[in-house]
């Protein structure tokens, strides 16, 4: 995308803008997963002048983003089962509540109007590696389907980000298929 595109307040980029760019630049970051974890990343990222893409595989913040219990501060909630007999009422009463899928999708519209290049309905199906200049094997980009055409090509970046939440593992796999999984989300009397 040229500069004056990149900055400008509007029009956003079109679906098929993202695709191109997605398809045919070098990224310095790929962010894989457009919750509220990737859609932070993918705005830092970009606000630091990096050639960021952000893909996600289905709606933006439809993962835990948009599952929380909307409390600004939702540690307390944890804390209380753990350490104390709080009044829940009298402490959510004093956090704010806030819309996090709406905050999610704003990050994500942010990203792309200062010329992060992001899709959703993007799936990655696997990673790529290549040795890097000190004959290192590193991720380097990846492979995508656009669930909407079905249609795949290759992602290229120097750095991945895989903040796919509840599919980290999955992710991470890819990259490392002799590795065992890691992580579990239940505990181990639901295993
Ligand atoms: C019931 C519940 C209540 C909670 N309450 C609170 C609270 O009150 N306050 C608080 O601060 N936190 C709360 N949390 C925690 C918070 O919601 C999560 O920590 C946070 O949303 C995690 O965000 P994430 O971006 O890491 O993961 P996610 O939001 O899960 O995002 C990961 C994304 O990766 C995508 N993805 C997966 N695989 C691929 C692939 N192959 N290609 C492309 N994309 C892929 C997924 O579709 C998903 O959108 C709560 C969580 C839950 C489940």
């Amino acid at each position: 995308m040229d500069t004056d595109k990149k900055y400008a307040w509007s029009p956003l980029p079109t679906r098929e803008d993202m695709l191109k760019s997605l398809e045919t630049e070098h990224f310095d970051v790929l962010v894989i997963g457009g919750g509220a974890t990737g859609t932070g990343v993918a705005l830092d990222a970009t606000s630091r002048a990096l050639k960021t893409a952000m893909v996600e595989k289905y709606d933006f913040s439809c993962g835990t983003s948009s599952r929380s219990t909307k409390l600004i501060h939702g540690v307390v909630r944890y804390l209380q089962k753990a350490v104390f007999n709080l009044d829940l009422e009298q402490v959510y009463g004093s956090f704010w509540q806030h819309d996090d899928a709406r905050m999610n999708i704003a990050i994500a519209i942010s990203t792309a109007r200062m010329g992060g290049s992001v899709a959703n309905y993007m799936e990655v199906l696997e990673l790529h590696k290549s040795k890097d200049e000190n004959g290192k094997e590193v991720v380097s980009g990846a492979r995508v389907k656009d669930r909407i055409t079905d249609r795949e090509f290759n992602i290229k970046a120097k750095c991945v980000i895989n903040a796919t939440g509840p599919y980290t593992d999955h992710i991470r796999l890819m990259g490392n298929k002799e590795d065992k999984k890691k992580l579990y989300l239940l505990p181990d009397y639901y295993r």
